[in-house]
């Protein structure tokens, strides 16, 4: 085989067993399926292609190893990993439905525990103006938490240039639970819902593939965002005492003043993070989830074998 045909790519679709690649060398999208069985690309992967002598089809060989992946449980409770080098999550709320704040918290602790950077976006600002109860909330991502947070609109535009001057230059997904109008932003920020339609028939397969699993968009200002219909009303889990305290950055910057170095800021003496929050420094609803989620990476843990 000629060693022109042996190249790298991204990939950019993803369909029940084929994948859409854009091959690094020539910006050109080619379809490709997967050799053997033991390799599991997914949207944002770089990966290793030939070229099938007399066939239109390419042939993926391999994965590179991947900066971060972005999990759910599937039905059998395994891992299954939606997305691959994300550099940013865009957690998205909205008036309706009523906002779970513990979900948000629970996409930014798997955001600091993937080492990708996390923003907050409350879309729908149209709607109605926000109760007090939810500015508090934003407010404290914003100044305690120092997260971005974007109160947008997908219906009006408002704040939507903000929102993609956050995304520009990375590889984004946006998260959050079903009917917050993450389909409706995307589609704002890529110009047009035709956009995604476009996107899948870029390779030759157009019309041929039935089962889209997720698709990665290009940006217009540069950067690309993934949309997929695996992040509907779940949140990662998270598995351990160490992950959750990773994963609340005001909780884990303040522990390093904690008397004991594994204080886990439940009843132990001389607690920083206790009197943080006794004293309003940090608010009393993200030290709640905090609590929760250990009590839910407690449950997890002792369920695992071994
Ligand atoms: P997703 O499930 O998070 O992808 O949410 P969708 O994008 O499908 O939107 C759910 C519903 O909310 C749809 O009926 C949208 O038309 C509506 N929606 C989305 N964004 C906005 C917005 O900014 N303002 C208003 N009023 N409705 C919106
Ligand atoms: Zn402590």
């Amino acid at each position: 085989m000629d060693h022109d045909d042996k190249l790298t790519g991204r990939i950019t679709a993803t369909f029940s067993r084929r994948m859409q690649v854009l091959l690094d060398s020539s910006d050109r999208y080619v379809d490709a399926r997967i050799k053997g069985k033991t390799i599991k690309p997914v949207c944002g992967d770089t990966v290793s292609v030939e070229a099938i002598p007399d066939e239109p089809d390419w042939l993926i060989t391999g994965v590179a190893a991947r900066r971060n992946e972005l999990t759910r449980p599937d039905s059998r409770g395994r891992r299954e990993v939606l997305a691959a080098n994300l550099g940013l999550i865009v957690v998205m709320a909205a008036p309706e439905p009523k906002p779970d704040w513990f979900i948000v918290d629970r996409y930014l602790a798997a955001a600091e525990n993937m080492h990708a950077k996390a923003a907050v976006v409350f879309n729908k600002t149209d709607l109605e103006l926000l109760a007090p109860a939810t500015e508090e909330i934003l407010a404290d991502y914003d100044h305690r938490c120092e997260y971005p947070v974007i109160r947008c609109s997908a219906e009006s535009g408002d704040n939507l240039a903000s929102l993609a001057a956050l995304l520009r230059g990375h590889t984004s997904i946006v998260v959050g639970q079903s009917g917050v109008g993450k389909s409706s932003v995307i589609n704002e920020l890529v110009g047009g819902a035709e956009q995604r339609t476009a996107a899948l028939s870029r390779s030759r397969g157009e019309g041929r593939h039935t089962t889209v699993n997720s698709v990665l968009l290009p940006l217009p200002d540069g950067g690309d965002v993934i949309d997929t219909p695996g992040v509907r009303d779940y949140a990662p889990a998270i598995e351990s005492a160490p992950e959750v305290i990773k994963g609340f950055r005001e909780i884990e910057q303040l522990g390093q003043k904690c008397r004991f170095a594994n204080c886990r800021h439940m009843r132990e003496p001389g607690c920083a993070v206790k009197e943080a929050v006794a004293q309003h420094q940090v608010s009393e609803r993200r030290y709640e989830s905090f609590r929760r989620m250990l009590s839910l990476a407690r449950d997890l843990s002792a369920r695992r074998p071994g």
